[in-house]
């Protein structure tokens, strides 16, 4: 197999561990999850692969909580609540996106990132 095979491979591996983990999860998470099936895959490769897909815009990273970098498979906009009990992401696709999107219009500007991040307490932590 080819090097870029073998790549392109990897990245579709960690591409459908993020979706099946689903919650957000690090790079530590993803690599606990693919060495069950896939014995030898390196730490290593889960973190840059991670790293460059988030880069190529595959995967968003969607920031440092608790230490770790956390990967999100979905790209499009959308926010996060994080729980301060169980350290469990949500995500928010409605109204804080709206309201978002309505600043940007009267405000006009253009913006390139945006990383809103609620915290307090889940339904079952509150
Ligand atoms: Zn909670
Ligand atoms: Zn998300």
């Amino acid at each position: 197999m080819t090097e870029k095979k073998r790549n392109t491979l990897q990245r579709q591996l960690i591409l459908t561990a993020v979706k099946e983990l689903g919650k957000h999860p690090t790079a530590e998470q993803v690599y606990e999850y693919l060495i069950k099936t896939h014995p030898t895959i390196s730490k290593a490769t889960v973190y840059r692969n991670l790293n460059q897909m988030a880069e190529s815009g595959e995967v968003s990273d969607i920031g440092n909580f608790h230490g770790a970098t956390h990967y999100d498979h979905k790209c499009h906009d959308h926010y996060h609540f994080i729980c301060n009990q169980c350290k469990r992401i949500f995500d928010i696709e409605e109204e804080v996106a709206d309201i978002i999107n309505k600043l940007k219009c009267k405000e006009g500007f253009k913006i390139t990132s945006c990383n809103v991040v609620l915290n307090g307490f889940c339904q079952d932590c509150k």
